[in-house]
């Protein structure tokens, strides 16, 4: 679960972490109240769940009072990265004297976490990873020793990312504390870039990105209220209520699987035979036909799907059931792409005797289905 930058910001604050105070707005004349207390020059945020923002004209300083409303105005009505921009923050514009990179995320291939510098901040650092990976830095960080993450084991990484003994040092507490905030709100990454030298040579959190480790929000339900649920996927939300576990992804092959096990070996064996998957879904254990047909409607929503592959593993599931669902569908919706299906398991024979004579293109193994659905989906 992604937060906003005030959001993580404010989470900042209680830990100590340096950030420039901010206010919320909702609308131009909000703004104008509000920029009118605080003071200018004002720096004014969209806030949305994506970064690049200011690079989109989601961030603008501004000092001139009359510029705060129509500046709020073109703001809100960006979109950036298909999100539109329904809330701006604002804060005091701040000297900037050196920007850098600062982050901390889960390295599930090291089975550590770890922070990630680079001197050169403000900047993408995808871009940078790939044009310049010597220019990253990396401090890996058990996970047992990072709520106490000491001043020694941050010196060198910092002193590297900052040049100068008293900016290394300032770094490390704020890295003490971004360990501390991580590990005690079971946060999956925070990010700040740009972490800022401003114009007092004080360490300070220009930006933050935030996101959580989604089962351990059941600990903090004061996370929960920090959902936006304007910025989440309206659809994968839609799914989660009827039982099914929905993501989207770029490819052009529907799947409907039961079980996420299963849902995960049927993408990796369509990647395996050149094609790419439109979605992840599993319909669940139980088959009742009102949730194959909803799978349906969700698969076919997405004007990329040129081909559908459903496969199920029958064991608590019924074969029967699942092809009284697809049967079900197929009245009930209009579906222009060629479904490929594979039944095996509880009541497999019965399950295909009801699909025969239908248009559906029937597979006996899902190496079988995965090919030809890689093959419709225009795999080279
Ligand atoms: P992002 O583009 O979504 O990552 O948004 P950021 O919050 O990182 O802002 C982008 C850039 O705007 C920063 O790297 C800064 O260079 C600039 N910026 C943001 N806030 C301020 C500010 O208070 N003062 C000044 N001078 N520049 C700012
Ligand atoms: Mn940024």
């Amino acid at each position: 679960m992604k937060v906003h930058e005030y959001q993580a910001k404010a989470l900042f604050r209680e830990y100590d972490i340096p950030a420039p105070l901010d206010v919320v707005a909702h609308t131009a004349a909000e703004a104008e109240a509000k920029a009118k207390d605080m003071g200018l020059p004002v720096v004014i945020k969209a806030q949305v769940h994506a970064g690049g923002r200011g690079k989109a004209g989601g961030v603008k300083v501004v000092s001139d009072a009359a510029e705060v409303g129509p500046t709020t105005e073109r703001i809100l009505g960006l979109t950036i990265k298909d999100l539109p921009v329904r809330i701006v923050m604002i804060a005091p514009a701040v000297e900037i004297k050196t920007e850098v990179y600062l982050s901390l995320l889960v390295d599930r291939g090291e089975r550590k976490a770890v922070f990630i510098g680079c001197a050169d901040g403000g900047v993408e650092i995808e871009v940078t990873a790939k044009e310049s990976p010597e220019k990253i830095l990396r401090l890996e960080v058990p996970g047992a020793q990072l709520a106490f993450l000491t001043a020694d084991s941050c010196k060198e990484f910092a002193t590297k990312l900052m040049g100068d003994a008293d900016l290394a040092d300032q770094t490390i507490a704020v890295m003490q504390k971004v360990a501390k905030l991580f590990v005690e709100k079971d946060a999956a990454l925070i990010e700040i870039n740009p972490l800022i030298v401003d114009g007092d040579d004080k360490v300070v959190a220009l930006d933050a990105k935030m996101s959580f480790d989604a089962n351990g929000l059941f600990r903090h339900p004061e996370l929960e209220e920090l959902r936006d649920m304007d910025s989440e996927d309206a659809d994968e939300l839609g799914a989660k209520e009827k039982g099914l576990s929905f993501i989207r992804l770029d490819g052009n092959i529907g799947c409907m699987v039961n079980g996420a096990g299963l849902a995960m070996a049927t993408m990796d064996t369509i990647k395996h035979f050149g094609g790419d998957p439109a979605n992840f879904l599993d319909v669940g254990g139980s088959s009742n036909p009102e949730k194959v047909v909803a799978a349906f409607k969700l698969i076919l929503k997405d004007p990329d799907v040129k081909v559908m592959l459903i496969n199920i593993f029958g064991g608590i599931t019924r074969c029967d059931d699942i092809a009284k669902g697809i049967l079900a569908s197929l009245e009930q919706i209009d579906v222009p792409v060629p479904i490929i299906v594979r039944l095996v398991g509880t009541n497999e024979a019965e399950g295909r005797k009801l699909l025969e004579g239908t248009k559906l293109i029937s597979a006996e193994t899902l190496e079988g289905g995965a090919t030809k659905a890689a093959e419709l989906g225009g795999a080279a």
